[in-house]
């Protein structure tokens, strides 16, 4: 049956979310008070140069509206010279783990963009607040809940703004997916399908490392599935039945190699999700509602992503994630608002992430205990 194409102009002709996507496109975040108020640059410290913040985060820079690259902290010797030669970062500027504390009093920083292995994202969040520093973390938020809580613990104590690098949270199919699915336009959700894998490759990498890790494929490309799930219902899942296996025990010793997991959320939505370090091919999300569909396929890649809906296919422009989610914290930093990807947004995260984990273990449906 022929679906008409449901179009950019479309929906931007629609709805409250022509003025979100309108602004995302335009990489404009920004009221005319607050440019008025405040039209500097707010200055980045990038922790960790590996492979996101050489191929993704230091290209955004040149796209964003409200950051710039202000400092790096690398223990890394030769990466000192080669980023300081390609993006002009002055002497004063450049950091390692020891020195790290020293960004309190550097006075071109106002943010500290966290890059490391997931077990040290909680010590750098807390000594980033301590100096003083708002704080952009990447996903996922830490190796435990407990980690978390103390992270926007300190964050409050030191009233510095805490937020997760959900970077799908700033793309305009999923914000359309998720408006649609809360405005109902073809029925309810009653069920989900998503999941995300890929092949890892150098098995020596932190990533298959449970203590650096925190975990496998779960932690690193399931949180997309699970975020997904949560961001189309507007809700948290209630109790969660996962299973897990390995095919390569050598190789994923330490780490879950693929998992399957099922979430009942509190309308009665279920959601079944997967994901593996073992497999490509699988990048997408399917919610099935009342009267139709609403997808993605691929989901969650950092361009190219395809959305579909029982009506036709839905195409906008796709900015740079990263650079709009930079954008969107320097936005709420400068208005005092919280960021809609903060801590406690982390946080649900790792409560679900455990919640599986634990039904691995126990071999039973586990309750979600905030
Ligand atoms: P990477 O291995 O390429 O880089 C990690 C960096 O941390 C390297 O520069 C390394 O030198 C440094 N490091 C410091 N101490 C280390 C230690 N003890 N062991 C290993 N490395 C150490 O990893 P990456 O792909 O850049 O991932 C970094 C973080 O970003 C992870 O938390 C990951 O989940 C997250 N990430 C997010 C996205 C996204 O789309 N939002 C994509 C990729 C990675």
């Amino acid at each position: 049956m022929h679906q008409p194409n449901f179009n950019r102009r479309d929906f931007l002709n629609t709805s409250v979310s022509a003025g979100v996507v309108a602004g995302l496109a335009q990489g404009g975040y920004f009221s005319a008070s607050t440019q008025a108020n405040e039209n500097r640059k707010l200055g980045v410290a990038l922790v960790g140069l590996g492979s996101l913040s050489t191929n993704q985060i230091a290209p955004a820079f040149q796209k964003s509206a409200r950051c710039k690259l202000a400092a790096i902290v690398t223990g890394t010797p030769e990466k000192e010279k080669s980023w300081s030669d390609k993006y002009g970062i002055g002497r004063d500027h450049i950091y390692n783990y020891n020195s790290f504390d020293k960004l309190a009093s550097d006075d071109s920083v106002d943010l500290v963009y966290i890059v490391l292995p997931n077990s040290m994202h909680a010590e750098y969040t807390i000594r980033a607040a301590k100096a003083g520093k708002h704080v952009l973390c990447e996903k996922p938020m830490a190796n435990s809940a407990a980690d978390c809580r103390d992270m926007i613990s300190a964050c409050q104590a030191a009233n510095r703004k805490l937020a997760i690098g959900y970077r799908c949270q700033y793309e305009p199919h999923h914000l359309k997916c998720m408006e649609m699915s809360r405005s109902k336009e073809l029925g309810a959700i009653k069920m989900i399908e998503a999941g995300f894998a890929f092949k890892i490759g150098d098995p020596k990498q932190w990533r298959l490392n449970k203590k650096l890790a925190g975990g496998g494929a779960l932690m690193d490309v399931g949180v997309y599935a699970l975020q997904a799930c949560r961001h189309l219902t507007g809700e948290e899942p209630a109790v969660i039945t996962a299973q897990e296996t390995k095919t390569d025990a050598v190789k994923f010793a330490e780490v879950d190699e693929s998992i399957t997991w099922l979430m009942q959320f509190p309308s009665g939505v279920l959601a079944y999700c997967s994901t593996s370090y073992n497999f490509n091919g699988l990048n997408r999300f399917n919610a099935f509602t009342e009267n139709g569909f609403v997808r993605m396929d691929p989901a969650f890649s950092y361009s190219g992503n395809r959305m579909e809906t029982s009506k036709g296919k839905v195409e906008f422009d796709a900015p740079d994630q990263f650079a709009n989610e930079m954008d969107a914290f320097a936005k709420c930093i400068l208005e005092n608002k919280p960021s809609k990807v903060s801590g406690e947004e982390g946080l649900k995260d790792l409560l679900a992430v455990e919640a599986i984990y634990k039904s691995i273990e126990t071999r039973t449906s586990v309750k979600v205990v905030a």
